[in-house]
Order: C-alpha cells, then structure tokens, then sequence
C-alpha cells in the first residue's frame, strides 16, 4: 500500500505547480448507478486522469487543478457493484472521486472509457463488473493509468444567449393541488430558481417570468420572453390527474413547432440525471406559452404533484435540485 500511494502522489505533485494559478472548482458530480458511469462538470476546462488500483479494487479520477470547496463527500452502499463512492480534495490543487467496487468484483481498465462532452464536462464510463476469478488487478501494484482523450473542443456556450424561464402558475393562480396540499406554482418555482442560477454561473443571461409567488398572465410571459430577445424559451410545470389515481407518475415534454430539439434534448437530460416512473415522451401541445413565443420553447412537466411516487420527489428539495441541474444541463446541451 505504501508504495502505491507514493506513486500516486508522485503524479500529482509534478503538475500542482503549474496549475496553481487557475481558480477551478468542482460544480457538480453523480455516480449515476442506472447509467454506470461518472458524470463531472467543472467551472472551467479540466483534463481528468484514471486509474485503477487494486486492494481494494478501485477506480481513481483525479481533476487536476480543481477545487472541491465543499468538505469531501461519501456516497455508501451505492449498488450491488459499488460499494462506495467518494469525493475529497486529494491535495491543494487536485480534487479526487474515488469508486470503489465491492470486494467481490472488479473491472478490466481498458474498458473503461473516458468521453468528454466539452472541456469542463466529462463522462467516465465504467466498465461491466467481473467477479474477480474471471479479472482481477494484481495485487499491490502500480495503478494502471486509464487513457484520457483530448478533451472536445466545442466550448461551452457563447456568453450571449439569453435563457428565458417561465415558472408555471403563481400568485393567485396555485396551478394544480396534490397530495398532501403540494401546489404545483411552489414546486415550479423551486426548479425554477435552480435552474436559473445553474445558468447564471455559467456565464448566461437568464429572464424569469416570474422569481416569487406573483400573478403574470399567459401573455405577460410571452411578452417579457419577446421583449428579452430571448434564445430559448423553457416552462416549467408539474402535471395532475384526477379521480385519486395516485398510481399516474410520470414526466413528459412538450413543444409546439421550433422547440422539438429544445424539448428532447430537455427531455433526455432529465431521464439521465433521476429515475422517472413513467416516461410518457415528447410531445406535441398546443400551449399557448409554446405558441406564441418567437424563440424555440419547450414546456417540461416535470412529474405528478397527484402521483404517490413523483409526489414524495417533487416534495424533496434535494431531488428538485436534481431536476433543476437536469434542464440545465438540457439546455446547456441545446446551446452548445
Ligand atoms: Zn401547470
């Protein structure tokens, strides 16, 4: 053990010094189980560098000149597979995601990949799990060095789009009423904020049709999209259905005539980032918020304030913030 964590050190500590000038950070990291994969976002361009290690067997991301500014974080029992993940700040200048695989498996590094979607965003694709007779790591050894590519040179989105985010409901109007007294207009907003302050840190211009408990009619939000010359334009909503079916969950999307690849590309960040019941699809609708805006618009109903499952969610604000770096990450993805 000892002369692996020499070797790793030894890494680390020939690149502190040429990075130390770079204020980087750690925006956002998931282990996402369904997906089995990694997924980093940071505040500026990071070359990520793989190992594995074995005893225990153990996959090692290192984003050099990156800080966590949080403290380090643990997820445990993650899966059958995983047994835990962790996030700390290996050094001053590197933060480090460590997975570490269950005892009883292991995976073959070369397959394991490393995509990157832009500078700052990146993917780790785990490899299929082995139980250890059919591959194991030698024991006590160097790390095996995982291959990086170069990372994708399509930048983030030019600074000059406008994001327009119209919250469903409000003041007034409470939008659909759940289980439990949940009104969709709070829950919409909640997103809402989220998602506008996930944009604002990346450097976009974000309009609300609304950031508080207030009353705007359909066409003040059309209005206020127009007049912000907005790129896109995005509404959030969460759906309902009566008769006490409190088995209906789901999500779905919808556009009207320019926003399909806004609404699927919406759409299926949000199916990456959290486990929907029901995925009830992107579809066509004739809202008028969708109509009559000029921008390419999507109007994401983001689950059932009426359904047992979704409702539990939508009530949590951790999952909320999960929906809300979901559409961002969407409509991060539609800009690029
Ligand atoms: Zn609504």
């Amino acid at each position: 053990m000892k002369q692996t964590k020499g070797i790793v050190w030894g890494i680390v500590a020939s690149q502190t010094i040429c990075l130390s000038v770079t204020a980087n950070s750690l925006e956002y990291w998931d282990f996402d189980v369904r997906q089995n994969r990694v997924e980093i976002v940071t505040n500026g361009d990071v070359r990520p560098k793989a190992q594995m290690i074995a005893n225990p067997t153990r996959l090692i991301i290192d984003l050099p000149g990156v800080k966590l500014g949080k403290p380090s974080v643990r997820q445990g029992n993650i899966s059958g597979y995983v047994n835990q993940v962790r996030v700390g700040q290996f050094s001053p200048y590197t933060t480090r995601i460590v997975v570490e695989l269950a005892s009883q498996y292991s995976m073959r590094p070369w397959e394991v990949k490393v995509r990157s979607l832009a500078p700052n965003r990146w993917f780790v694709q785990l490899s299929d799990f082995q139980p250890h007779d059919v591959y194991s790591l030698p024991i006590e050894e160097e790390p095996v060095a995982i291959a990086v590519p170069a990372a994708k040179s399509s930048p983030r989105p030019r600074s000059g789009y406008t994001v327009v985010i119209d919250p469903g409901h409000g003041g007034r109007d409470p939008g659909a009423i759940g289980l439990r007294g949940l009104q969709e207009k709070g829950v919409v907003l909640s997103i809402s904020l989220g998602v506008a302050e996930i944009l604002r840190k990346r450097g976009l211009r974000v309009v609300m049709t609304r950031a508080s408990d207030s009353s705007v009619s359909l066409r003040g939000r059309v209005k206020k999209a127009d007049q912000a010359n907005g790129n896109v334009f995005v509404s959030i909503h969460a759906n309902a259905v009566g008769g006490n079916k409190t088995q209906v969950n789901g999500m779905e999307s919808y556009y009207y005539s320019s926003g399909y690849r806004l609404a699927s590309t919406i759409h299926r960040n949000i199916l990456r980032k959290v486990t929907v019941v029901d995925n009830r699809g992107v579809k066509r609708g004739r809202f008028y918020v969708l109509r009559k805006t000029k921008m390419p618009a999507a109007l994401i109903e983001v689950g059932f304030v009426t359904g047992n499952i979704d409702n539990r969610n939508l009530s949590n604000p951790s999952y909320r913030q999960k929906l809300a770096q979901a559409i961002a990450n969407g409509i991060l993805e539609y800009l690029r």
